[in-house]
């Protein structure tokens, strides 16, 4: 299946004349190019640079992860990116541990031993 997504951004790139280069070109894709990453690479970024803040003022590793559970932001941004909690679940990432719900969502490999 491709991804029209993709076609929709090479369009744009030509409209506006943006000299940009799409890797994988959408020709080459078949399926969102972060998605692919996390099944191939085992890994997600998202924790790591998109940080998600509830409307309980909570900020959690993602979006998907509110069973999770994030940490109270109101103590300040920095402060609550560096908790403990936080800190744990990107050091975790990056060893290959993740909640299942990684896997259930995002296509990461079967959970490797992360304790809730
Ligand atoms: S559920 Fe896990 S894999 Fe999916 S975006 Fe959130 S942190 Fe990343």
């Amino acid at each position: 299946m491709r991804n029209i997504y993709l076609y929709k951004i090479k369009a744009d790139l030509e409209k506006y004349n943006l000299d940009w280069k799409m890797s994988p070109p959408p020709e080459g894709a078949v399926m969102d190019p972060i998605i692919e990453m996390k099944k191939r690479k085992n890994i997600c970024f998202t924790c790591f640079e998109d940080p998600y803040l509830s409307v309980n003022c909570e900020l959690l590793p993602c979006g998907r992860q509110k069973i999770y559970g994030g940490v109270d932001a109101t103590v300040g941004f920095e402060k609550a990116w560096n908790h403990t909690k936080l800190l744990e679940f990107r050091k975790n990432m990056l060893e290959g541990k993740y909640p299942p719900l990684c896997s259930q969502l995002c296509y990461l490999k079967e959970r490797q031993g992360l304790v809730e």
